[in-house]
């Protein structure tokens, strides 16, 4: 048996404009009642849309922070529909006392909606008095009806949903999914993945323990671990060509430390791209393991035309005769020529590592070069342009292949985590489907529209434009740093980093750039036109001032453009609109 709503319940209304009049007059009736009361809104009858409030009044029932709510729209259909999103809720829409207390007592309603065009004020009183008097009567067959709901809400687990167990996680959730669809996401190295690879990353093989390789692991029980490391392993050598292939690495840096660690000695040189040029972390930064355990010495790019100088990378192998060499960035818009870089190694000796981290989706879709034929190892992320899952692996020819694998686990890593390798698997088999390529060129297409538009507008970036996925805008002509620039953007919605432009006068903290990239964007339906338009918003905000309706106007405009998309995917079920 449930409880009934008395005086010391708590409620939270919301309505459209619609629903606002009716809202009122619910608002007075449970104020003269005794209850608490918090009204989400609007506080007049302008024109607002109707899921923002369901949202709000939602979350508050869901997280506990009320009791229950109360939503009136015109018809009630639009609010029921919006709010039953919500993992947890149980919104009814009710035109008579008599359906309010049966929305109580057998479907333990948590939200009331109210319809007022179809109801009248006294009507609604009525209907609400009923709402309040009524409890769930816990009865077996009601119970094992809701009990059933509840389940479809999380998937095939039984036991209390994430918004019941954990409501503040599960609140944080719910506004991160509304963040991602109402802002636009430029940064580079994000994506968003499809819900294949989101429903393997969340299955219970997050439960098993399977430390080692398929066919030789340390524990029983590892037959389906073993299908899917194995499916991923050959598809990942597939994708790419590869002789050998480790999907365990927890993350990008894990594969590169698997790597050096395998091959190299603590205090050895390794020759790689420095960081305020374009590299990452990993290759050699003293805030890093990579810097602190060997001795990097560091190439960059030319000052003329802001390319990898290659020239300069062979005189500084000749003299420093490095047992490694890495190709690879985090902020490089332009194709890098593995083949020289291969050239460069044999020419000293060195082992040529690839990281291709941030292209591996254009390597996978033939828009750059593959570095496989060239390299002794490729590393990868699987979650920026290959759009998969977050995680890393290790590509390399068989002659290596103990030695990373072993150097992988037990060397660095425990237990891999075999959710994580079941959305690698399915990330690969998605980005072998000819769509993939199709994405990736729009990809590209969408930054070259965008960077032309910079151009347009007076900007300048980094090499003059770009080949890839992502461009280095350089602020100069606006007399901005890259953070005040990324912090102005972020309260728009418009979601880009701060980047160090190659000779940066600024600090790294502050910088002269920002590095915008499409991947997201692309995976969302925009094309050539929206990358323009957004160009032109980011130009518009940074050349505006800092006054906050300003900012919160152009907010608007993005969540109106950003909400035109979703995510787009081969024989993708129906995402959750936020
Ligand atoms: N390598 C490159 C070139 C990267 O850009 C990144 C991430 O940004 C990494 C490695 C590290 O990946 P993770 O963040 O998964 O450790």
């Amino acid at each position: 048996m449930g409880e009934t709503f008395t005086s010391s319940a708590k409620a939270a209304l919301g309505s459209d404009h619609g629903g606002f009049g009716l809202k009122e007059r619910v608002k007075a009736r449970l104020v003269e009642r005794g209850l608490a009361v918090e009204d989400t809104g609007p506080g007049d009858r302008a024109a607002v849309d109707y899921p923002d409030y369901a949202l709000r009044v939602a979350e508050k029932v869901a997280d506990r922070s009320a009791d229950f709510g109360v939503l009136v729209c015109t018809t009630g259909i639009g609010m029921a529909v919006a709010a039953n999103k919500f993992a947890g809720i149980r919104a009814a829409q009710c035109l008579t006392p008599d359906m309010a207390e049966k929305a109580r007592t057998h479907n333990d309603a948590n939200i009331l909606v109210l319809a007022e065009r179809y109801t009248s004020p006294d009507e609604a009183d009525a209907i609400l008095d009923a709402w309040l008097a009524a409890a769930f009567t816990g009865e077996e067959r009601h119970a094992r009806r809701v009990a059933k709901m509840t389940l479809s809400d999380g998937g095939a687990e039984t036991g209390p949903s994430l918004a019941e167990t954990d409501p503040e996680t599960h609140a944080a959730i719910e506004r991160e999914i509304r963040r991602q669809r109402t802002s636009i996401n430029l940064i580079a190295s994000e994506n968003t993945v499809s819900r294949a690879v989101r429903e393997a990353q969340g299955s219970v093989l997050t439960n098993k323990y399977a430390e080692g390789y398929p066919g030789k692991r340390w524990y029983c029980g590892c037959e389906n671990a073993d299908v899917v490391e194995r499916l991923a392993v050959e598809r990942a050598k597939a994708l790419f060509g590869a002789e050998h292939a480790n999907v365990q690495p927890h993350c990008g840096s894990a594969a590169n430390m698997a790597v050096y660690f395998a091959m190299l000695e603590p205090g050895d040189t390794i020759l790689a791209m420095s960081l305020d040029h374009g590299g990452h972390l990993t290759h050699g930064s003293q805030a890093s393991f990579s810097g602190r355990f060997f001795n990097f010495v560091s190439y960059g790019v030319d000052k003329d035309d802001e390319r990898i100088d290659a020239d300069a990378v062979e005189r500084l192998a000749v003299e420093h005769r490095p047992r490694m060499i890495v190709a690879g960035a985090s902020a490089y818009p332009r194709t890098i020529d593995f083949e020289r870089f291969r050239r460069i190694a044999d020419q000293v000796g060195a082992l040529l590592l690839v990281d291709m981290a941030h292209i591996a989706g254009l390597v996978a879709a033939d828009c750059h070069p593959n570095p496989v034929p060239f390299a002794d190892f490729v590393t990868s992320t699987t979650h920026k342009t290959l759009r998969g899952a977050r995680g890393g692996m290790v590509l390399c020819r068989e002659t290596h292949a103990k030695a990373i694998d072993r150097q992988v686990f037990p060397g660095l890593q425990g237990g891999p985590l075999m959710h994580a390798i079941a959305a690698k698997a399915v990330t690969f088999a998605e980005a072998m489907k000819p769509t993939f390529k199709d994405y990736i060129r729009q990809v590209i297409r969408n930054a070259q529209a965008m960077a032309e538009a910079f151009r347009a507008e007076g900007l300048r970036l980094v090499s003059g434009g770009t080949d890839n996925h992502l461009m280095l805008v350089d602020l100069a002509a606006l007399d901005m740093s890259g953070a005040a620039a990324a912090e102005r953007l972020d309260r728009a919605g418009l979601i880009v980093n701060k980047n160090a432009l190659p000779f940066d006068p600024r600090s790294m903290f502050a910088t002269s750039g920002i590095r915008l990239g499409t991947p997201f964007m692309t995976s969302m339906g925009m094309k050539e036109a929206e990358a323009k338009t957004i160009a032109g918003m980011i130009v518009e905000t940074l050349r505006g001032g800092d006054d906050e309706a300003e900012l919160q106007a152009m907010r608007a405009r993005v969540e109106g453009l950003a909400m035109r998309f979703r995510p787009e995917f081969e024989g993708a079920g129906p995402e959750r609109l936020g």
